[in-house]
């Protein structure tokens, strides 16, 4: 790339310190989480941008993509580059636009509606909304370092989404404000249905600048760890909580045994064989819960207050896609799988695939609420990795016994499982990107219009 590109730049944020050259720099910020994929690792390892600018304001947003769209230079955006399946990884090279510094709450609004750009970090939002009585209703495992913008262009839901569902549902993401690719860049309000246009789609149609996050009223926590002999007797157990809506909670985990010995900072609450399963329990109701986790055959390993991100232990670092990291820590052959099993069906689908693969896939069960109310028995397991092919047999052999699988080892929009049938972030790209600049190659089926 030209250095006149960084001048030219610097020039433009009439900042300097802003425009990062220095090849070590612009390596770190070009990656993600990808390697948690065997496949996508082959596939990214050594993809890099050029440089990196770090905007502060809308305006220098606006100002940065009129440059780049006249000189053709594509664009990748960053929150904080948790992302596990390459989204910010650029594969084009070009201008790697990190919009961490842009940071800002505007407002919590005492409706609950959080106001703020995107570069804010998830904890501060949890931590400052928690002050004035709200909180997140669903953030990923990461939420210390993920951004708000990242989590709406790249993530889906995690803990809180067995009580509120995923960022997609229950008009969780009020409005966005969106900054378009095009020769006069515009800024673009998407209200209502018009915000999944943009949600997951990984940054190919336009560039979140503001956000409004609908938020939750705050709960006192406590935290719970139960240990069953048998995954079924946790798994029946975290079932029947997850669904009865009298237990006010805001995590439901289940893992089979050996996930819990990955957990080496935490071994002393998980016994030798056991299954165990992870609770954020409403705080008033956590001697009831308590009781009827024994009555169940349970053995309550670990329980206490929660007091925010730096209680300790703060069972959330182990749940979500966190327990694929533990796991990765242990034997990185292991990788894993996105799934959401059938209500009706999930014991069944479960034995199935134990049947046919056994201990090349582990169940991790995380609870969430589907759109329609109903809650869904979802999946991240721990995936023993030998070959592609082997793991396109269990996606296969998954979706073949009725089990949904967000596959995490491909790397365009279409190939995961935030697509949208109607295609409206394929058509949403069309309008605000059509030279395909933004985050190109990411979006399969998005052909660039012809000069
Ligand atoms: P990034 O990785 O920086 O970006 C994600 C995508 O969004 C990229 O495509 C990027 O181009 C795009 N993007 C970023 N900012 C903007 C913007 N302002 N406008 C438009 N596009 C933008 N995810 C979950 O959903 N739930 C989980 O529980 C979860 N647990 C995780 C645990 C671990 C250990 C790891 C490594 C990842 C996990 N993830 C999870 C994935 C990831 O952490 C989250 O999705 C996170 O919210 C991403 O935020 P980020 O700021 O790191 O985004």
């Amino acid at each position: 790339m030209s250095s006149s590109y960084a001048a030219d730049l610097a020039a433009i944020l009439g900042d300097p310190s802003r425009v990062l050259t220095h090849p070590q720099v612009v390596e770190q910020l070009s990656r993600d989480f990808y390697w948690y994929s065997p496949v996508l690792r082959r596939q990214l390892d050594g993809k890099v941008g050029e440089l990196v600018v770090q905007p502060l304001a809308e305006k220098e947003v606006v100002a940065i993509l009129r440059y780049c769209h006249a000189h053709d230079l594509p664009v990748t955006t960053r929150g904080a580059g948790t992302g596990n399946y390459g989204q910010a990884v650029p594969l084009r090279g070009g201008v790697v636009l990190d919009l961490a510094r842009m940071d800002r709450i505007e407002s919590i609004e005492p409706g609950g509606v959080a106001v703020c750009q995107p570069g804010v970090r998830l904890g501060l939002l949890e931590s400052e909304a928690r002050k004035v009585g709200w909180e997140l209703r669903c953030y990923p495992s990461t939420l210390a370092k993920a951004t708000v913008g990242g989590f709406l262009g790249g993530g889906s839901g995690g803990i809180g989404s067995v009580a509120h569902g995923n960022l997609r549902d229950f008009d969780t993401v009020r409005a966005l404000d969106v900054v378009t690719m095009e020769a006069e860049p515009r800024t673009v309000r998407h209200e209502g249905q018009a915000v999944h246009e943009i949600l997951h789609a990984w940054g190919t149609n336009g560039i979140i600048v503001r956000i409004w996050l609908a938020l939750a009223p705050a709960i006192d926590w406590a935290q719970c760890a139960v240990a069953f002999d048998t995954f079924d007797a946790a798994y029946n157990f975290s079932e029947r909580i997850a669904n009865d809506p009298a237990w006010t909670k805001r995590l439901v985990t289940t893992f089979e045994w050996p996930i819990p010995s990955f957990f080496s900072p935490i071994k002393q609450y998980a016994p030798e064989g056991k299954a165990l399963v992870f609770f954020l329990i409403a705080a008033n109701q956590l001697g009831a819960f308590e009781a009827a986790a024994r009555d169940a055959g349970g053995q309550i390993s670990y329980s206490g207050a929660y007091a925010g991100l730096r209680t300790r232990p703060l069972l959330s670092d182990y749940t979500w896609n966190h327990t694929t990291l533990w796991a990765m820590k242990t034997n990185d052959a292991y990788t894993y799988l996105q799934c959401a099993f059938d209500r009706d069906k999930v014991r069944d689908q479960m034995r199935r695939l134990k049947d046919r693969f056994g201990s090349e896939i582990l169940f991790h069960m995380e609870f969430w609420k589907g759109g329609d109310g109903k809650i869904v028995p979802g999946a991240i397991p721990v995936v023993y990795y030998t070959t592609e092919e082997r793991l396109n047999d269990m996606i296969r052999y998954c979706r073949e016994i009725g089990v949904f699988v967000a596959n995490p080892h491909v790397n365009y929009v279409e190939g995961g499982g935030r697509y949208r049938e109607d295609n409206v972030q394929l058509l949403a790209k069309r309008r605000y990107d059509p030279k395909g600049l933004l985050n190109p190659g990411k979006m399969a089926t998005f052909e660039p219009k012809s000069p």
